[in-house]
This record gives C-alpha cells, structure tokens and sequence, in this order.
C-alpha cells in the first residue's frame, strides 16, 4: 500500500498526492503513514549500513540512506537534495565533565549544507513539492528554516518566499535567504503571527508551505535519530536531548524512535528531554501543568530559533513524550550562553539555541533525572556562525542581563614587540 495522511487526532486518513497540512475534519496534525508490512523483510541494519560511504544519489544522503523509513515509493529523480545528514556524533569528555555525566556525545546538525537540521526536513519538504508539481514555497522563519527552503527552493527551481520577522534574526541566516535568492519580505510581527500569515496567504495564492506544519519535513527530520542509532552501531542511548522551539524535531524523534521500535531495529527505546528557554517555555509549563489548558507565552530569549510562544506540532510533541517517557526542562539565557560557550571552546561551535540541548542535560544530572552513568546524546541543531553577533557579544560582555562566565576577551596592541610579547606571556601554559 502507499504512503498516506493519518490525522494524529480522529485518524481520518487523505491520499498523498494533495497540498494539505491539517485535517480537513477536525483540524489536527497530520502523520505521513507509511505501509511497512511488505517490506518489513527488507528493511535492516545491514541494508542501511550497506549504504554508508556510497557515491551515489539519494543514498549519498544522510536521508535519503534511509528512504524506506522516510518515503518508500518515491521516485528517486524526483528527489531535491543537497546531500544532506552524514554529520558527526561527537565524543566529548570535556562536555560531559561539565554536565556532570561520564559519557556525553553531541550529533552536531550544523554540519548540514546550509549549517542547521532545517535540510533534512527541507529535502523531505522541497521533494514533496516537487512530487505535486508546485512552482512557489513559503515558509515564515526564525532564521534557519528561510536559509534551508531558500537554498532548496532554487535547487529546484522553485521561487522560494520567506516571511522574516524585522527584528532580532540573526545575521547569518538572513544573509542566506537573501544569497539564495528567495523573496525576503520582512513583517512587523513576531513569528508565531508570521506563521499564520503565511499559512493564510499560501491558501489563498497556491502556494505550497514548508513550515514543520508540514508533515513530509518531519519524515526528513526523523533521519536524525536513525543517523545517531547507526553512528552508535545501532545501540541506544539512555537520554536524547533536544532543542524545543515549534516542536518539530521533537515531534520527528517520536516517530522515528517509534517506528524503529515498531521494525525492530532497536529493543527499546530511550527517553527524550525537550529543553526550552525561559523565557520561550509554553510547553514546559504545560508540561508543569499537567497538559491541562495549554496557554501560548510571548516568547522572548537570546536563542532566536527557539523564540517561539504557540509551538504547531504541540500535539504531536505530547504524543512523543508519552512514547518515550520524556521529560520538558527550561533553561535560562545564562545558561544557555555559558552552554555554548563550553561547547564552542572544545573546539564545536553552535548557535544559542543548541546549547540548551548541553545546558538542559547539566540542569537534569543537578536535579537527579538524568543518573551521571547513563548515556546521552545531544543534538546541535545550528552552526556557531549563524550568530556571530551572539558569540562576540558574549565575549565582550555586551549582552543586557548575561555575566560571561567562560569569557574569552580579546586583546588589544599596538604594533609593539615587547608589548605584545608582555601580553603573551601571562598567557602562555606552563
Ligand atoms: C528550528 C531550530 C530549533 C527549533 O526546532 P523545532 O523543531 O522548531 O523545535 C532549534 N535550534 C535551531 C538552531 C533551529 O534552527
Ligand atoms: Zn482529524
């Protein structure tokens, strides 16, 4: 049977072959579905790890390596990709330290070609696209997600139109919507109203979305948990922890752990933790609140991709906790800063938002949820040059409410030997 929509509310289910992001009964989320009854025989370790280093197109990609889990019918040439995924997990001792556990791995998504996870759910999303023929994608972003359809959307020879909010985007993301020739508008409002002007102009002028509303990016962004369980020799990690903004990779880890659970390519499945900001934090206080009566925040934080206050995939991001046992925690600005500023001194580098992913563990070992003997895996979700703003003003002490606790402050000299060479030596390690 092919692939499907399934509504994650009253299961009414829609071909695929349709532009359509919600159910047309009763307005829940929708799932792609795919039948893995036939190919179940097929689908294995060894037919994925076959795969790894191969040159050739889709299985080259770090999603497409999986298209029987993602998108088992597709026409390989239909297929918009940049060879995306195939990012590194890193061991890293030194974070784990900080974090007070003894094995600590970051899967760093800011390896992917435009430098955040946004790809995999874009090559899933742009594909889909080009499946059902449109010319025009939109999306409303934060950043990352206009830099990623941007740059898929011209692969494809689609006109990308992102809808950007005129304040606080980060410079490196912005750039790339512009370099990659899209069509920038910038709006006087937040991103959560940006959404819903996008989804309301894309009705009414056949344009198709590409938000994580859209159910195809998530099967794209599923590929993140399958990369880290092949990377670990397909052993499970006790934590993955995670970034929450409009819940779309937490939405995506759920049913990936589940479906991999489901094939048997894992034997049991691990526990999720959604890190949120402070001061960004309507699921964490659902969570709080016993999923009772969910209220949208007025988001604001430093980490701009997670500023978000009325998340879309809330539903589904529900369901995934039930699924994994997982457990919500918020993070302040500080901490989220230091966090990074850890993780960009050994050497890695992320943009603010990842680093909830290392804050958020520390604060869950302090809090006696996470046990120091268990595994973890962190996601990175951006590139530390997407904010570069964030970084120097960190450094410089510049930023309103932060102390830089891992400071390190640039010096300054004049075209002076024995003055630069005075400056060095306090800093030269004995
Ligand atoms: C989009 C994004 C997030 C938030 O992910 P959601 O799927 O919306 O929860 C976190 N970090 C970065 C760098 C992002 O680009
Ligand atoms: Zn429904």
């Amino acid at each position: 049977m092919p692939s499907i929509l399934q509504c994650i509310d009253c299961g009414q289910q829609y071909p695929i072959n349709q532009v359509m992001y919600t159910c047309d009964t009763c307005n829940g989320l929708l799932d792609v579905i795919h039948d893995f009854s036939e190919s179940k025989t097929k689908i294995n370790r060894e037919l994925f790890d076959s795969r790894l280093g191969t040159l050739d197109p889709p299985y080259n990609s770090g999603v497409w390596r999986y298209k029987e889990l993602i998108y088992p019918d597709l026409d390989n040439d239909k297929t918009v990709s940049r060879m995306e995924g195939n990012t590194n997990l890193y061991p890293l001792p030194r974070i784990a330290q900080f974090v007070g556990v003894d094995t600590m791995y970051l899967k760093h998504e800011g390896e992917n070609p435009t430098g955040s996870f946004k790809d995999r759910g874009m090559t899933g999303g742009v594909t889909q696209a080009n499946v059902l023929g449109m010319q025009r994608v939109a999306c409303a972003s934060t950043g990352n997600t206009s830099a990623s359809m941007a740059s898929y959307a011209s692969r494809a020879g689609m006109q990308g139109i992102i809808f950007l909010q005129n304040k606080q985007i980060a410079l490196g993301k912005l750039a790339q919507g512009i370099a990659f020739g899209a069509t920038c508008l910038q709006i006087n409002a937040d991103f959560d109203r940006n959404l819903e002007l996008v989804r309301e102009v894309s009705e009414r002028l056949g344009i198709y979305v590409l938000n994580s509303v859209n159910p195809f990016r998530l099967e794209g962004q599923k590929s993140i948990i399958f990369e880290v369980i092949q990377q670990l020799k397909w052993q499970v990690p006790d934590w993955i922890v995670v970034p929450g903004g409009n819940l779309g990779n937490s939405s995506a880890f759920g049913k990936a752990l589940f479906e991999l659970h489901q094939l048997g390519l894992i034997d049991r499945m691990p526990r999720l933790a959604i890190i949120q900001a402070q001061g960004a934090n309507p699921l964490y206080k659902h969570y709080q609140e016993g999923f009772k009566n969910f209220t949208p925040v007025k988001a604001d934080t430093i980490a701009t991709a997670i500023k978000i206050g009325n998340p879309v995939n809330l539903q589904k991001a529900i369901r995934t906790l039930e699924w994994t046992s997982g457990v919500v925690e918020q993070v302040t600005d500080q901490q989220i800063m230091d966090a990074k500023a850890m993780v960009d001194g050994v050497g890695i580098g992320c943009e603010p938002a990842s680093a909830c992913s290392v804050a958020g563990t520390k604060k869950l070992v302090e809090r006696g949820i996470i046990k120091p003997e268990d595994t973890v895996v962190g996601v990175l979700t951006g590139h530390v040059l997407k904010d570069p703003e964030a970084t120097i003003g960190y450094h410089a002490d510049q930023l309103d409410h932060i102390v830089p606790a891992y400071r390190n402050q640039m010096l300054q000299a004049d075209d002076n030997i024995d003055q630069i060479i005075n400056l060095l030596s306090d800093r030269i390690p004995v």
